[in-house]
């Protein structure tokens, strides 16, 4: 059968993408492969819940314009669904001199890109949120920001894709695209456009389909620590002012809906795409690649590669994560922490050995039936709404 549009991985870029497509094409005969048997095993079910406001991204970049449109986007999709969010807003504290004089740059970059944004004084920080260390004067407040779940988001996306005829196939892993074809080890499947929204491996089935790039692939993994002290409790998400040469946010503290607190993610290099439980890929290649690449890297210093490396290392041990984190929240003790076997998530991060520096926005690479999505790092979750409608604009359908 041909199918209009074909789309590979369920994510939230694919599912999203299907809705936009449906809304557009209405009567389009659509196709998602998904490899697993859900949509959420991966970046889509394994990330902080966060619907971010757009503050921290370089202005005019893919992930500031479509991080401030999709996310509103995404919370009306979610309030008109009835599904859970909590409204709860973020503050954002230096945690070092050099985080306190990125203060207003990041206040500034965020006007820029259309966030209502507040200083606020540390008295009034430690007020609201008497767990909360701000060791400096002045921090930000960003009342947009909002938690939601993001698996229950991809289960009503699927409900709604289910009653509009789009056909997602189960456990369908695909190899290549070869023109209009989509290879799986079963089955080719024949589309009209197909994109590639497969998250840690959109690179890999890029390159499969014989696409040049010059990116090469460099996970990171994201540890979460749970607080198991139940009188714990934040009002607000809380952040530290980041460094804004790396696309990571730095470790900030999330909430579900049970009430249950953590403190991560983490951003350790790792030697395999979906290694959740080890260090080392199944991949004996490519696990050999990667710690060649990370090596070299680390010692070069390229992108400041080292100084993350050794920041990380000292975050591996309970002792150690408790001494980086007890600059922002007080009242706690090491003991309170325990580490998340389940929430933990790999970042699809890509670096660029042109410019040397991890690649800091999405990267959309159109062919002229096939559309590939890399890069898709966060905030690609609160974007993904707007990040669909980029992508039909993009592929010129
Ligand atoms: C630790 C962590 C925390 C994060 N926190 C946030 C946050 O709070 N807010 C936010 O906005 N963003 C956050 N992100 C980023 C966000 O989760 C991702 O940007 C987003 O989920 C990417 O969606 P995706 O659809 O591209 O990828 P995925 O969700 O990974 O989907 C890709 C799908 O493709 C499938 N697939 C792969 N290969 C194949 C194949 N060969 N054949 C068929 N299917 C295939 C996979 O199984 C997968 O289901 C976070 C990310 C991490 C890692």
């Amino acid at each position: 059968m041909k199918y209009d549009f074909a789309i590979i991985g369920s994510g939230i870029i694919g599912l999203t993408l299907a809705y936009k497509l449906k809304q557009k094409f209405n009567n389009s005969k659509i196709l998602i492969l998904e490899k697993e048997p859900n949509s959420v095993s991966h970046g889509s079910g394994r990330n902080s819940g966060v619907i971010h406001s757009g503050i921290y991204y370089e202005p005019r970049s893919l992930r500031a314009n479509l991080c401030v449109a999709g996310a509103k986007e995404l919370k009306e999709y979610i309030k008109s669904k009835k599904l859970w969010i909590n409204e709860c807003g973020k503050i954002l504290i230096p945690t070092s001199d050099d985080s306190n004089s990125n203060l207003n740059n990041l206040y500034e970059r965020g006007q820029k890109n259309g966030v209502s944004i507040n200083k606020i004084k540390k008295d009034e920080v430690e007020k609201i949120e008497p767990y909360v260390n701000c060791q400096f004067d002045c921090a930000l407040h960003i009342p947009f920001t909002s938690v939601a779940d993001p698996k229950e988001v991809s289960k009503s996306l699927i409900d709604d894709l289910v009653k509009l005829d789009v056909e997602i196939k189960y456990n369908s892993k695909v190899l290549k695209i070869e023109n209009n074809q989509i290879l799986t080890k079963e089955n080719n499947f024949e589309a009209g456009h197909i994109f590639n929204c497969a998250g840690l491996f959109a690179d890999e089935i890029a390159k499969n389909s014989n696409l040049e790039f010059r990116y090469s692939f460099l996970p990171f993994k994201g540890k979460y620590w749970k607080i198991k002290n139940k009188e714990f409790r934040l009002n607000h998400l809380i952040y530290p002012i980041p460094d804004l040469r790396y696309p990571f946010l730095g470790l900030h503290s999330s909430h579900n809906r049970n009430g249950d607190f953590y403190i991560g993610p983490s951003s350790t290099p790792v030697f395999g795409r979906e290694q959740y439980e080890s260090f080392i890929g199944d991949n004996i290649k490519e696990t050999i690649n990667l710690m060649f690449n990370f090596s070299k890297k680390i010692i070069l210093n390229e992108n400041k590669l080292r100084t993350l490396a050794l920041q990380e290392i000292s975050l591996l041990t309970k002792q150690g994560f408790y001494n980086q984190i007890k600059k922002m929240f007080k009242n706690l003790k090491a003991n309170d922490l325990e580490l998340s076997n389940t929430k933990v998530g790999i970042r699809s991060q890509i670096f660029d050995p042109q410019s040397k520096n991890l690649v800091n926005d999405f990267v959309i690479i159109n062919q002229k039936q096939t559309t590939h999505v890399l890069n898709a790092i966060s905030p690609a979750w609160s974007a993904s709404f707007a990040f669909a409608d980029h992508l039909i604009k993009e592929a010129n359908l």
